[in-house]
């Protein structure tokens, strides 16, 4: 068996246990798997109505933030546990850790929803069922372990959620059922925020499968969580009329991910809004602006929150507090975990201007992108000048592109469209020094090749990472891009000219 299904072993001990279609996540609700083989699983047309639950519910998380799957006797009971045991092995294979958070949201905000409707009785069942804490019914309240208590609202620091708020007698804190309800919410979201990695076996053997369903995921998923440069959330997007002209798909993920949780009532804890906060201040965001963005937190108190935003940002402290850069943000939780700009950056506010590359004018693009590929120490101005006379004014605009073959696409004057595989892609931070101004230039740049399975062709570095964040993805996921692109005859030095592709953008599916 495989150990991605061993870790769901069922608890024998527990009894009495509620219903499994709400709460699929319960150790008891893994019975349902006892003679289950992963395979038949994965493939058999028997467990065909659980795969397409299981896409449901990662398509719903991604698109809505929400999982609206019915009941019995709309749905069988056993096929949900088993669409979101599939829904778990796929997003252990998808090895994304946005896309894991943000399901596991979605999935404790369903919870949350029936858990509304329990008897108190029945709550304490299905909060001792999961395991994580332990509560006992006290009257209309409920008692809890002050340790337990402290774990579970880790992130929920503010006001009071505060131990010391909150009072504890002979190490037990007492809840009335509203905060329970709203305590487990939180303590679901981070319990399924932990998957164990997908064995490499699963990936292989069922590869095909799991890429299968992914696939079905993947573009609500690239939009809203994994591309980050092209959909903006429209519950986002009302939240960003307020802020001028911040460009959120220039964020960097811990900001949308955290801006998300903000929109989808979850209680940030503090450095996440320190961080919203000081982010946003950095780029000259009103005040007034940022404290209504925190106006959806469940917790939000006008007067307090003002206070703290005007603090931060430095309104009626004189100080403005700078946003922490990404090593604090990884040790205090608030990194939802890097993408590959990320790797290249040490600041989100680095993260932002990198992505505004396309935002200069169109002799300085060109001017970089040669510059990235000339990889001189020093300022080339020779092979720069040379090169920028033979290109001309090209603006990077583009309105038509046949489709071409890569091959024919390398040999034409023209704008191509193609579909190839990306042979090679790496990040890397390049600097060259320009002499006379005792100054840098650097450029963040993507080295790329692409193939049509037969030739590999190298492109001119990507600066504008609108562009390589897409195109790293299909390498990592061994994917076919669409491309759009035009060849170039690059003297790269003296003597040395060759044609490289420059990619002037990616073609999203439809
Ligand atoms: S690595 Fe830095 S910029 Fe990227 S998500 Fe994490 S904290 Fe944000």
């Amino acid at each position: 068996m495989s150990p991605l299904i061993a870790v769901i072993k069922p608890h024998r001990s527990c009894v009495n246990v509620p219903e499994h279609w709400r709460y699929p996540f319960l150790p008891t609700a893994s019975a349902i798997l006892e003679d289950v083989n992963l395979e038949s699983l994965l493939e058999d047309y028997f467990y065909a109505e659980a795969r397409a639950l299981a896409i449901n519910r990662l398509e719903t998380s991604a698109t809505r933030g929400a999982i609206e799957i019915e009941g019995p006797p709309t749905n069988d009971e056993n096929d949900i546990v088993l669409g979101y045991v599939i829904s778990r092995l796929v997003l252990a294979a998808t090895d994304n850790q946005a896309l894991i958070n943000y399901v596991a949201l979605s999935e404790a905000i369903r919870a949350e929803t029936h858990l509304t409707s329990e008897t108190d009785e029945d709550l304490v069942e299905f909060v001792n069922n999961l395991g994580v804490v332990r509560v006992e019914l006290n009257g209309s309240s409920f008692d809890m372990n002050f340790v337990d208590y402290v774990r579970a609202a880790s992130k929920l620091r503010e006001g009071d959620w505060k131990l010391s708020n909150r009072g504890v007698s002979k190490g037990i804190v007492t809840l009335d059922r509203k905060t329970l309800i709203r305590l487990m919410r939180e303590v679901i979201r981070q319990h399924l925020e932990e998957l164990p990695k997908a064995p490499v076996e699963i990936k292989d053997k069922f590869g095909g499968t799991i890429e299968d369903l992914k696939s079905q995921v993947s573009k609500t998923f690239t939009e809203r969580i994994g591309g980050l440069n092209s959909v903006v959330d429209e519950r986002q997007a009302e939240a960003m009329k307020e802020l001028g002209r911040f460009d959120l798909s220039k964020a960097p993920p811990c900001f949308n991910l955290n801006l998300m949780d903000l929109q989808a009532g979850v209680n940030l804890a503090h450095p996440s809004r320190f961080f919203i906060t000081t982010f946003l201040s950095s780029l000259n965001q009103d005040p007034e602006a940022v404290m209504r963005l925190f106006a959806t937190a469940p917790d939000f108190k006008e007067a307090f929150t003002r206070y703290q935003v005007e603090h931060i940002s430095g309104k009626t402290s004189g100080t403005q507090y700078s946003s922490p850069k990404c090593d604090t943000l990884v040790s205090s939780g608030v990194c939802p975990g890097p993408n590959a700009l990320c790797r290249q950056i040490r600041h989100p506010l680095s993260y932002y201007r990198v992505m505004a590359e396309s935002e200069k004018k169109p002799q300085a693009r060109m001017e970089r992108i040669l510059l990235a590929a000339l990889n001189k120490e020093i300022y080339p101005d020779k092979l720069i000048e040379k090169n920028l006379a033979r290109i001309g004014d090209f603006d990077f605009e583009y309105n038509e592109s046949k489709e071409r073959k890569l091959s024919e696409a390398i040999r034409t004057d023209d704008i191509s469209k193609i579909n190839a595989k990306i042979s090679h892609f790496q990040g890397r931070v390049y600097s060259t020094d320009v002499p006379n101004e005792d100054r840098k230039i650097w450029i963040t740049k993507a080295t790329v090749s692409v193939t049509d399975s037969n030739v590999d062709y190298d492109c001119l570095p990507l600066t504008d990472w609108k562009v390589a964040l897409p195109i790293e993805e299909a390498h990592y996921k061994s994917k076919k891009i669409d491309l759009i692109v035009k060849p170039f005859d690059i003297d790269l030095d003296e003597g040395e000219t060759r044609k490289l592709l420059l990619i002037l953008d990616t073609v999203k599916e439809s």
